[in-house]
């Protein structure tokens, strides 16, 4: 089964993985190898060097940083996702293909429609079993952030990520199914009693 997270930065989207993980082995004694917790950009030596181009190299034009992201999941899916699924593990992923049709489609303006193509010839066609979206507001995220340790893609003005976070919602109403949007600025402990709900259908909780 794979899940995926997404959100803005500072959604709370590793916090509330690790929470889901840590339940799942302590309360449900799902063996630990059973579950990879994986991020993108990065999740393998060849996408954490893609990751480093993207979040602190040169300002990257908005086709080639959609490729380049669309290059990571790509081999991410083939060599770590796809290989733990077919072993019947459980994949958790900060981050997949609807970051990019947020990001690079709806923030830097190409087509999201686009931008759902490539990615989706990327990773030949594999969508997660469900998908949580962590909403919060722009003002919220950028209250968490602070001013330091931003990368050059977080330090982008509160209009991209407005941009970002109105597609994420868009894709989620578009397609119910798979995806559940919970409210992320909730206290934390809440925002995990329905990530559970929203997985439980699929992990047969
Ligand atoms: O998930 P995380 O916060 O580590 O993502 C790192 C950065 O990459 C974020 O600032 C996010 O804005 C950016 N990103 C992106 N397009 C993606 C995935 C992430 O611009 N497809």
């Amino acid at each position: 089964v794979f899940i995926s997270f997404e959100g803005g930065d500072g959604a709370g989207k590793s916090t509330q993985m690790r929470m889901l993980r840590d339940h799942l082995i302590t309360d449900r004694s799902v063996a630990e190898d059973l579950i990879l917790t994986t991020r993108e950009p990065g999740g393998t030596p060849l996408g954490e060097q893609i990751r480093d181009l993207l979040l602190h190299g040169e300002d990257v034009d908005p086709r080639a940083e959609a490729l380049l992201y669309a290059a990571d999941r790509a081999h991410h899916i083939t060599t770590v996702v796809r290989p733990h699924l077919a072993r019947g593990g459980l994949v958790l992923g900060d981050r997949y293909l609807d970051s990019s049709v947020a990001y690079q489609g709806a923030g830097r303006a190409l087509e999201p429609s686009e931008i759902a193509s490539l990615s989706l010839w990327a990773v030949d066609g594999l969508l997660p079993h469900r998908t949580i979206l962590l909403d919060v507001p722009i003002t919220t995220l950028d209250d968490r952030r602070g001013p330091v340790g931003k990368d050059r893609l977080e330090s982008a003005g509160l209009e991209f990520h407005e941009a970002v976070r109105n597609e994420f919602l868009d894709l989620a109403r578009d397609d119910p199914e798979r995806y559940a949007v919970i409210d992320g600025t909730l206290p934390r402990e809440e925002v995990h009693a329905q990530v559970l709900a929203a997985v439980s259908e699929v992990l047969n909780l």
